[in-house]
């Protein structure tokens, strides 16, 4: 390691399930022979970290860990095994933290589905920390020039949803509805459809949601606080001959709208469940699946390519994520603003204060 290292750094580390999170210095770790020691100068708190600080998903967590999953930094240090990354490089902490890449999911580039893949923040320590270590396979390869606090939400977050769209399968031209548009992911989505050469229908409820999501470049907007009869709306909206849209992206956190988006799909068309409700269920008519031929399917992260293509549109100026700085010692405020549903874009973490 290079002296200018210190031995102690502040984190953010939950050790009681439901918090409060701990701020705390802890020994900086060294960096394995596959893995890179990175700086982390901002992060993004994500809906997930508060999962992981509540410990409430059917996933084991490790106790006491290291929150945050959408770190950007600069690599200071790396193991004697990697080449890929230089000390210097500005890189990126994402949800996957590694995997194994010999199993078959990770042979055909479905590296979210190792089962032995590390997840920061959860499986292993994250991104609230001033110097976290991470596999220099998966690490994101940030721009020289990136300005990482703007970039730290598409780590996680514009991965996601880029992602999601890809699931889809549709094209440019195609029509896509995106459930829960007015929020963090769905701000996104709609940039990010747009971006691909889709037609977005966004869903969401309040007329100033809707003022945004127009903004972003949604084509129509469907408020389900005042709409009488929703299925009809997004039909009609998504084009002349009233048959609806192409895909449907569901990122919101409530359960309904993943009973409803197989009444609007278009016949053929794909559903793609993004959102985790907690104990929801989808559950669709087997007749209409059926004859009308649709498709439902769950997409969770992304690869590496996934990540460089999401970065990519990023590094374009095609993507603004609406983001907020505060100090890591804030993070249990964050957390408290989530608990409440008072977060408008996203929160990014400064590791300097
Ligand atoms: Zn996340
Ligand atoms: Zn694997």
């Amino acid at each position: 390691m290079t002296p200018n290292i210190p031995k102690e750094q502040w984190a953010q580390v939950i050790e009681t399930n439901g918090g409060p999170i701990s701020y705390k210095q802890i020994p900086v770790q060294q960096p394995g022979p596959d893995q890179v020691l990175v700086n982390v100068k901002f992060s993004g708190v994500c809906h997930t970290d508060l999962h992981a600080l509540n410990n409430d998903w059917p996933l084991p967590r490790k106790t006491p860990v290291v929150g945050g999953h959408e770190g950007a930094g600069v690599v200071v240090a790396k193991g004697s095994l990697v080449t890929s990354v230089n000390i210097g490089d500005n890189v990126g902490i994402k949800w996957l933290n590694s995997s194994c890449l010999n199993c078959s999911f990770c042979m055909q580039a479905d590296e979210s589905l190792c089962p032995y893949a590390e997840l920061s923040g959860y499986t292993v320590d994250g991104s609230f920390q001033q110097y976290a270590v991470a596999n220099a396979a998966h690490v994101a390869r940030l721009p020289k020039d990136a300005d990482l606090a703007a970039i730290a939400p598409i780590l996680c977050a514009g991965l996601t949803v880029y992602k999601g769209l890809k699931e889809s399968g549709a094209r440019p031209g195609q029509m896509v509805a995106i459930v829960g548009a007015g929020g963090g992911l769905g701000n996104l989505a709609i940039q990010y459809a747009k971006a691909m050469g889709l037609h977005v229908v966004a869903i969401d409820g309040g007329s100033e949601k809707g003022e945004v999501c127009k903004k972003l470049g949604a084509a129509s907007y469907v408020d389900f606080m005042t709409s009488k009869d929703l299925v009809k709306d997004v039909k009609t909206l998504s084009g002349a001959e009233g048959l609806g849209p192409h895909a449907v992206l569901l990122l919101a956190p409530q359960e309904k709208p993943f009973q409803q988006a197989t009444d609007y799909v278009r016949s053929r068309g794909v559903v793609v469940c993004i959102g985790l409700p907690a104990h929801a269920k989808v559950s669709m008519p087997v007749f209409d699946t059926v004859v009308r031929m649709i498709n439902v399917k769950g997409s969770y992260v992304g690869n590496r390519l996934d990540t460089a293509e999401a970065l990519e549109f990023f590094n374009r100026g095609l993507i603004h994520a609406p983001y907020k700085v505060v100090g890591l010692s804030e993070t249990q405020k964050v957390f408290d603003m989530m608990k409440e549903n008072k977060i408008v874009g996203r929160y990014v973490l400064d590791m300097t204060r």
